[in-house]
């Protein structure tokens, strides 16, 4: 059977040691099947075994393999569409709910890590950064609506204070949020991994789930075992393939890229970031980048729909990363890698159930760090027979894509050429 490695990261490269989970080879039974092991699997895991359940997680590389391991470990609350939209698409009582909920993943992730002890250089502080006057308007009335759910903490950054913050002469201005921050991902997903074991749950490396046989007692066959379950929850996201068709059709991977510069020394770190916390600005195709443990920058931007893995990374972001600071021309660039985030039309997550017990979430469209966490706590909630917050999730619409398979990335290219350039020409 393939042994799939992690991609060449800084991630990977700079991960803590773990024992790797053996493959899965007989046929074993079990509460709840989860398929892929990145944040939304894990958390579910994790909020599962912590209420008694049986779990048994079934990972078709490695822990941290998809996008959980190679993200830019930027901690960004809420969701990929904004408050606002959910409330002009759903109403005022479900989007009251998914309004209290938008922040509550960076809560439960410090609590994962504070609870298990988990090793992932974790930092406050998150910045929105401003390019142009309509963004800095729009930073406004998003502080202005997350206040409204309560969320308070919000600090707008002006053009002196933003300085202050990150040594970039693009910036009009900005938002401040202490509820953000950054993680080594990888390293918080082996965290989360080594949490779910200590409880009681089994994680098998190396076993794709291939085959769903479905049903009031479901089957989830791999290529060498298979493991009867009462509920099965599907999180292969970007990376599940056509293994349930129904989520194929409305969603599509994309991809981006991150690259990672030689460790920049104390001192050249800390006049880029000086508080250390991370940015990513307001444009629709946004760069985003913060300081590793080791004082590195990694930097992340581009999307490629449909997912095909450009031929040289570095071409593609360092322009984007000297744009934003130009003192780092001389600076090595260590890593590059790319990883699949995976898009719906509205951008916002898309959560059910298939039949009785299948559950899903996927598609989370770019922002997906603390919304995976809280998937699965929501998740979990659901399979213990309180579906309200679930509920809430479920019910937001969902689109197939214009086009199908075959034409929704160019569909999609198009839609993000448009946004590019209303970005670049401010309209
Ligand atoms: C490069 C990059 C940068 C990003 N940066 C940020 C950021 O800074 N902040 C932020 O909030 N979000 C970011 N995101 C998005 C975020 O990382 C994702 O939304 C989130 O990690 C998705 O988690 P997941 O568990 O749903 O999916 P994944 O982490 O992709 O995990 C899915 C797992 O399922 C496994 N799998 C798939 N199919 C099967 C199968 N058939 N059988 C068994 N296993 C299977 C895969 O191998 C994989 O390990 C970024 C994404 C990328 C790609």
């Amino acid at each position: 059977m393939a042994n799939t490695p992690y991609p060449q990261s800084y991630y990977a490269a700079s991960a803590n040691t773990v024992p790797a989970h053996p493959a899965l080879q007989q046929e074993v039974e079990t509460d709840v099947c989860v398929i892929g092991a990145g944040y939304t699997g894990l958390s579910s895991a994790l909020f599962l075994l912590e209420n008694g359940f049986r779990v048994t997680v079934l990972e078709a590389a490695k822990v941290g393999f998809g996008a959980s391991g190679r993200n830019g470990g930027q901690i960004v609350n809420s969701y990929s569409r904004d408050i606002d939209v959910i409330e002009r698409s759903v109403g005022p009582k479900q989007a009251q709910l998914l309004g209290q909920m938008a922040f509550e993943g960076g809560r439960i992730i410090r609590d994962r890590v504070a609870r298990y002890q988990i090793q992932c250089d974790l930092k406050d502080g998150g910045v929105f950064a401003a390019i142009t006057g309509k963004q800095m308007g729009h930073l406004e009335a998003q502080k202005r609506l997350w206040e409204r759910y309560g969320h308070s903490q919000l600090e707008l950054l002006d053009k002196t204070r933003i300085r202050e913050v990150v040594a970039c002469e693009q910036y009009v201005g900005g938002m401040l949020d202490m509820s953000g921050g950054h993680i080594h991902p990888l390293n918080l997903a082996l965290g989360e991994a080594a949490a779910v074991e200590s409880l009681g749950g089994t994680i098998y490396e190396q076993s794709p789930a291939v085959r769903i046989e479905r049903g009031a007692n479901p089957v989830v066959h791999t290529p060498t075992g298979k493991v009867r379950a009462k509920f099965i929850i599907v999180a292969g996201n970007a990376y599940l393939g056509n293994l349930v068709p129904e989520l194929a059709a409305k969603s599509m991977p994309c991809g981006t890229q991150v690259i990672t510069t030689e460790p920049l020394g104390e001192a050249l770190a800390n006049s880029l970031l000086p508080q250390d916390y991370c940015v990513e600005d307001c444009n629709y195709l946004l760069d985003y980048y913060r300081l590793s443990g080791d004082k590195r920058l990694i930097f992340g931007g581009g999307v490629v729909y449909g997912a095909r893995d450009p031929a040289n990374i570095e071409a593609i972001i360092r322009p984007k990363m000297l744009k934003a600071f130009p003192q780092l021309k001389d600076v090595k660039i260590d890593y590059a890698w790319t990883g699949n985030f995976l898009l719906t039309l509205s951008r916002l997550p898309q959560v059910g159930r298939l039949g009785d017990n299948i559950y899903y979430s996927q598609g989370c469209s770019g922002h997906g760090v603390t919304y995976t966490h809280l998937a699965g706590k929501v998740l979990a909630e659901a399979l213990r027979g309180q579906a309200e917050r679930f509920d809430a999730f479920a019910d937001l619409p969902h689109y197939p894509f214009p086009g199908g398979q075959l034409l929704r990335t160019p569909f999609a290219a198009l839609g993000a050429w448009y946004y590019g350039l209303r970005d670049k020409f401010d309209f």
